[in-house]
């Protein structure tokens, strides 16, 4: 079920449920996407960037990360059952992929630190199949040869490092290209988990 904050569609899940779902768009195919919603993200989508606003309504999954959108939903009189976060979403779904077989790649942050975020997360769960990384400081002419590497490795599950919402009109940009993915963006996840 969701609850509409704001003119933005949220889905109201656990984390155990948003990982199902996860699950779900993973087996499905094709490009799937994932929001993890934060208030910053919202005020903006509202106060003047609907592209914004339509990235929420064209994605497969929107969490409820942030104490304020949960605090929203609790005030709409429809509580979401706990906060989602894009870091722990991140990190549920690593685990997942390190159970299942599904490939990961790590998009974003500055230069060595997907390698290293790549090699704690390997690391915590030996097994783990990670497709390829590359950081996010690159020129928009060479984002082309960067999607064409992400095809090639054939990740299930991509992760976005670029702050919000870049990360999200990244993710736009490139995910039909990419076709078979599903893709989240995560913002400064790499630097936390890279340590
Ligand atoms: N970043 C990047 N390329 C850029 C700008 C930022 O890869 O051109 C990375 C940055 O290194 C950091 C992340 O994006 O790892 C943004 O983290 P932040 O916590 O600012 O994002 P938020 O959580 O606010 O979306």
């Amino acid at each position: 079920m969701k609850v509409t904050l704001l003119k933005a569609p949220v889905d109201r899940l656990t984390m155990a449920q948003a990982e199902e779902r996860v699950a779900e768009l993973v087996r499905g195919g094709g490009a799937r996407r994932i929001i993890t919603l934060n208030p910053e993200y919202l005020y903006r989508a509202v106060l003047g960037e609907p592209d914004l606003l339509e990235l929420v309504h064209k994605a497969d999954l929107v969490t409820a990360d942030g104490e304020g959108i949960v605090w929203a939903g609790r005030v709409a009189g429809t509580p979401f059952p706990e906060r989602v976060t894009g870091i722990d979403l991140m990190l549920r779904l690593v685990r997942r992929a390190a159970a299942e077989g599904w490939k990961v790649y790590l998009l974003g942050a500055a230069p060595g630190v997907a390698e290293e975020a790549a090699e704690n997360l390997r690391r915590r769960h030996p097994g783990l199949q990670v497709a390829g990384t590359h950081h996010g400081y690159f020129k928009p002419d060479e984002e082309q040869r960067i999607v064409e590497d992400i095809k090639k490795t054939a990740p299930q599950l991509l992760f976005v490092a670029l702050g919000a919402p870049a990360q999200e009109k990244w993710i736009d940009r490139n995910i039909e290209r990419i076709g078979n993915v599903t893709a989240m963006g995560v913002g400064g996840s790499f630097d936390v988990i890279a340590g």
